[in-house]
């Protein structure tokens, strides 16, 4: 039988398996509907994430706004997530190896027909820790009975208009 979403939540929410919990306001599991087709991983949450306990609420989340509102994609719609769940502005491997299941549980929980990873982050933890995200956005890759999409993360996008142009093109691909 399938593990539920809220279980998953749940043993977020009280973790303690690796340092960044002490920093932590609130863990953020990832939000969105239980049976979602599409899923979207960042990287680990920011100050405004950690306040609210919310994924994606920042500037950062603006801008992931705007491009699933230009391709048609209700928010509602799609779970959001990090592959690390609690705050920090240094996201390491060490820590993403620790905290990674509870993202493969989701994933497995909703079982989501596209994944769309943002940032090189979420795009090694699922590919290998040597790809850059500039050799492989935008591209379609089989992963197991779904897709994922690979694109730049949404602060990137914010921050450099070239960066942003490219992430609306490969949000076409979703
Ligand atoms: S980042 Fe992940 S592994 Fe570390 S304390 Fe938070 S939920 Fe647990």
């Amino acid at each position: 039988m399938k593990e539920s979403l809220s279980k998953i939540k749940k043993e977020i929410l009280s973790c303690k398996k690796c340092p960044l919990w002490k920093k932590r306001k609130n863990a953020v599991p990832g939000e969105g509907p239980k049976n979602a087709k599409i899923m979207f991983i960042g990287e680990a949450p920011g100050k405004n994430e950690d306040a609210t306990g919310r994924p994606f609420v920042g500037r950062a989340g603006k801008f992931l706004n705007y491009l699933l509102e230009k391709n048609g994609i209700k928010r509602k719609n799609v779970f959001i997530t990090s592959v690390l769940k609690c705050v920090t502005n240094k996201p390491n491997f060490k820590f993403i190896e620790i905290c990674k299941e509870y993202t493969f549980r989701q994933i497995e929980a909703i079982n989501p027909k596209k994944i769309v990873l943002l940032g090189n982050f979420a795009i090694r933890t699922f590919l290998g820790k040597k790809i850059k995200v500039s050799q492989i956005h935008g591209k379609i890759i089989k992963y197991e009975n779904r897709i994922l999409i690979p694109t730049f993360h949404p602060a990137a996008g914010m921050r450099f208009k070239k960066i942003g142009k490219l992430m609306e093109e490969d949000f076409k691909k979703i």
